[in-house]
């Protein structure tokens, strides 16, 4: 059994020949061959850079095929620590040097603060160049140390992604996995779906979340199926990516299937055109009512799944008919064992609500250098997702709160303390706490309530855009409210989870 990247790509079924990785703009596809040689050739340049196994490639790229395959090519070499490319200098600034990154690879030529960054940490940037012919083929030019060498093949317990989660005591903690960990999940989500070389995913998620990288790019690979990088999500482009790419599934988060719905009026016919297998949501709770409007869209089902980065993305999926799919839950443990844990860590009753826990070989063993963490994380054995959760008598979970802190921007997290942090370097501002307002189509909105250091110090206007200069935009608090004290909670504590309703904004 592959229990590596190199591995899952080289075992893969069906003819070396066969697409694996396409661009949604006429580009001709990378074959399974090509793409196994292209993972050496980076890996070699990657070498030259003298950058080798254990050291983090930071990849900062637009979204689409070199983000996937840059993606696998650093994994397989290296370790890959995708970011989002759309940080801000000082984001960029703090994650290089929290991952310790040995070098940052960019579009060759694009502007982009992450070159302030890596300068000021002296870091070497490697340009990555697109093949204009081939989707995903590309080469690396940058600083060279020594000649291409083949790097030595990663073992299984190897890191070979590191994603940041947004934690809630800290800034974001280091999730390193290993290469049995992304092997384990591409495998649990394959079986989920039944996916094979005739599959084709059309991947709209960003590529440096887990979401996008396993659940679309590496679960298809390991099946031997294709995966279509489209330049991101675009509602108004989805329906002509259907027709042109011929995908036989797509994989969103709920308010981009939102976004869908609202074309799909004037879109009904290629809709119903796609043929798709099925249609997968993760990353936030779906609302029954979408999933019901979408299957009559697509005329084919949705299954619901539930993810985390420590758990390398899916930990439990809907199964795909003839078994039942629930809407409202976020269906049957799907690789993982999962179970529901009272206060005390015995195991609830069917139907009773408590913490959702999750143990296998796709989780982490751990977040890196952070013991606390670690020690509240985990229990004999089991990781605690933070989550709350019921099980049914058939196993079915429902997702029915959350205990951590984090605001979950429809499928896109924010760590509260890091926009604290951000308003609390605004002179004005005596004391900031930032919270989760519930919204109709994200699920929760960022909000901040702020006291100002005298009255008139600061206005919410104000705040917003300094907030704006320092932060990516969806962490920038859409609501700011000025307030003479912050609510407590019982214990005399500030308390996040409830804050939108003692301030009267939620009911
Ligand atoms: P991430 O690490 O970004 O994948 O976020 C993981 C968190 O997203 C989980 O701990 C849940 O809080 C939330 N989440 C993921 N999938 C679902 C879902 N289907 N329904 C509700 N919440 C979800």
């Amino acid at each position: 059994m592959a229990n590596t990247l190199p591995g899952l790509i080289a075992a893969a079924p069906g003819p070396g020949a066969a697409p694996a990785i396409e661009a949604a703009d006429g580009r001709a596809p990378l074959s399974r061959s090509g793409l196994r040689d292209l993972v050496r050739d980076a890996g070699a340049a990657l070498a030259a850079r003298g950058v080798g196994r254990g050291d983090r490639v930071a990849i900062a790229l637009p979204n689409g095929p070199e983000a996937a395959t840059a993606f696998l090519a650093a994994a397989s070499a290296a370790v890959a620590a995708p970011l989002n490319p759309a940080f801000t200098a000082g984001e960029f600034a703090f994650y290089l040097g929290d991952l310790r990154a040995r070098a940052v690879v960019l579009a060759a030529g694009a502007e982009s603060p992450a070159r302030e960054a890596a300068a000021a940490r002296g870091l070497p940037i490697l340009e990555l160049a697109a093949d204009a012919a081939t989707a995903g083929r590309f080469a690396l030019s940058g600083p060279a140390a020594g000649p291409p060498a083949a790097p030595p093949p990663p073992a299984p317990d190897d890191t070979a992604l590191v994603l940041h989660t947004s934690g809630t005591t800290s800034r974001p903690k280091i999730v390193p996995l290993a290469h049995a960990n992304l092997a384990a999940s591409a495998r649990n989500i394959g079986a989920a779906l039944a996916l094979g070389p005739d599959d084709r995913c059309l991947n709209v998620m960003p590529l440096f979340h887990i979401h996008g990288l396993v659940a679309a790019v590496l679960s298809s690979v390991a099946a031997g199926g294709a995966v279509v990088c489209a330049p991101g999500f675009n509602a108004l482009r989805f329906f002509a990516w259907l027709e042109a790419c011929r995908p036989s599934w797509y994989t969103a988060v709920p308010t981009m299937h939102q976004a869908i719905l609202a074309r799909a009026p004037r879109n009904a016919a290629a809709a119903a055109r796609a043929g798709l297998r099925f249609v997968r949501s993760s990353s936030a709770a779906l609302p029954p009512q979408a999933m019901t409007a979408l299957e009559e869209v697509f005329g084919a089902p949705v299954v619901e799944s539930y993810g985390m980065t420590e758990a390398s993305h899916q930990m439990t999926s809907n199964p795909l008919p003839p078994a039942a799919r629930k809407p409202g839950s976020v269906g049957v443990a799907a690789g993982p064992e999962v179970a529901v844990a009272r206060e005390d860590g015995a195991a609830a009753a069917p139907g009773e609500e408590g913490e959702v826990m999750v143990r296998g070989a796709n989780v982490t063993s751990g977040y890196e250098n952070a013991p606390g963490a670690n020690a509240e994380a985990f229990r004999g054995g089991w990781l605690r997702t933070g989550d709350l959760g019921r099980l049914d008598s058939d196993g079915y979970l429902t997702i029915t709160g959350r205990l951590k802190e984090i605001i979950n921007r429809g499928g896109e997290k924010v760590s509260p303390r890091e926009v604290d942090e951000t308003l609390l370097d605004h002179p004005g501002v005596a004391q900031a706490v930032a919270f989760a307002l519930p919204h109709p189509a994200l699920g929760e909105e960022v909000a901040a309530a702020v006291v100002p250091r005298e009255p008139g110090a600061v206005d919410a206007g104000a705040l917003r855009e300094f907030a704006a200069a320092r932060l990516a935009a969806f962490k920038v608090p859409r609501r700011v409210v000025l307030v003479d004290e912050i609510p407590k909670g019982p214990t005399g504590k500030v308390q996040r989870i409830g804050l939108a309703r003692a301030l009267g904004l939620a009911p």
